[in-house]
């Protein structure tokens, strides 16, 4: 058993969380990885409107009787949604964690306290992160450069920005970025981290609801295969590296490219696509540089025992062979 500040904060038996994914988090997946002791969360934007993530929670909950939660995203997009119904959604079903990223949480914190719902905050900087505390989260998720989708535009790895976190905060901290397995585990674990956040890595699972092409294609991939686009505009994302994504960043290195100039190849609507269909050069689809580290299609439930025999094998066995 691996216990700390926040397998008790969230009730859960592992210290291991499955961060948000656009497309990717539904009820089978996230109901999957609770269910195998860690923590599902459902991304509320995959859902089309909030009546919708209403009835998605209520699917998940007929699927787990453990805890999960609902991951709340803003950053630029498209077509704005109402965030502010997604969250009455969310306290309205009687969720009690939310994953809140992409901006200050603090518009929604008044209405997440009066619910009792606690919120482990996203964000890829000391600085940020010292805020969303100071606005009263329970809990910080630090996402470091190698992560999938937006890392920011500090370029700060996780070997460096997880422990500058953990000293910097009172709150416990989850490590993300680059997190993949029962060694990056034991490292975040070492640097202070009191869990892992993985994205990528919950990609490739049975119950994951993607396209199997896309799962094969990750466990083909190495530490190459991602591409940072909207770097130019100051909206940094980490992308799996294929045509589209490819294009995108040629277009930019223009250097006067506008979001219009890119806009029809980064729709979320293709990426949709991809992963529904299996067409791996349709759209742009997510992956952090873990994905070189991925090598299986295991169950949820496999795939997180295996992860947390494996770190009690590394600490008992290996790290204790090493002390002289
Ligand atoms: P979308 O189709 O609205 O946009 C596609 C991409 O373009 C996104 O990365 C978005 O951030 C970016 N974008 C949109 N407008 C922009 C602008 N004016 N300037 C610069 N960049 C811009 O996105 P979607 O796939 O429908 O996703 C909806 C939202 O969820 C987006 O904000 C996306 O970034 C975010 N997201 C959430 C998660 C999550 O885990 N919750 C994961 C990935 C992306």
């Amino acid at each position: 058993m691996l216990k700390t500040r926040i397998t008790d904060l969230f009730g859960i038996e592992h210290p291991v969380i499955q961060g948000g994914m656009q497309w990717v988090g539904y009820a089978e997946l996230v109901s999957a990885v609770s269910n195998a002791g860690a923590l599902g969360i459902l991304t509320a934007l995959t859902q089309p409107t909030p009546e919708d993530l209403a009835k998605e929670i209520d699917r998940t909950r007929g699927m787990t009787d453990k805890p999960f939660g609902v991951n709340l995203t803003v950053l630029p997009t498209i077509n704005p949604p109402p965030y502010e119904e997604y969250a009455q959604a969310i306290v309205g079903s009687g969720v009690k964690i939310v994953e809140t990223a992409g901006r200050s949480p603090e518009p929604f914190m008044e209405l997440f306290k009066e619910y009792d719902v606690k919120v482990i905050h996203k964000c890829t900087s000391v600085r940020h992160a010292l805020k969303a505390q100071s606005v009263g989260v329970s809990a910080i998720t630090i996402d470091g450069f190698e992560c999938a989708g937006h890392p920011g535009e500090d370029d700060i790895p996780s070997l460096v920005l997880l422990p500058q976190a953990a000293e910097a905060l009172d709150v416990p901290v989850a490590g993300c970025g680059g997190f993949s397995d029962a060694k990056s585990m034991v490292a975040a674990l070492a640097l202070g981290g009191e869990a892992i956040v993985m994205g990528t890595r919950f990609m490739a699972t049975k119950e994951a609801g993607i396209h199997q092409n896309v799962k094969e294609k990750m466990t083909e991939a190495d530490e190459l295969s991602t591409n940072l686009m909207f770097r130019t505009m100051h909206n940094t994302a980490r992308v799996f590296k294929n045509s589209v994504s490819d294009q995108v960043v040629e277009i930019e290195s223009t250097g006067s490219a506008t979001f219009e100039d890119v806009k029809d190849l980064v729709a979320g609507q293709r990426g949709r696509k991809v992963f529904e269909e299996g067409d791996l050069e349709h759209g742009i689809w997510s992956a952090g540089i873990s994905v070189a580290r991925v090598k299986d299609v295991p169950s949820c439930k496999d795939m997180v025992s295996r992860l947390i025999a494996d770190a009690e094998e590394i600490i008992d066995g290996r790290l204790q062979s090493v002390k002289a």
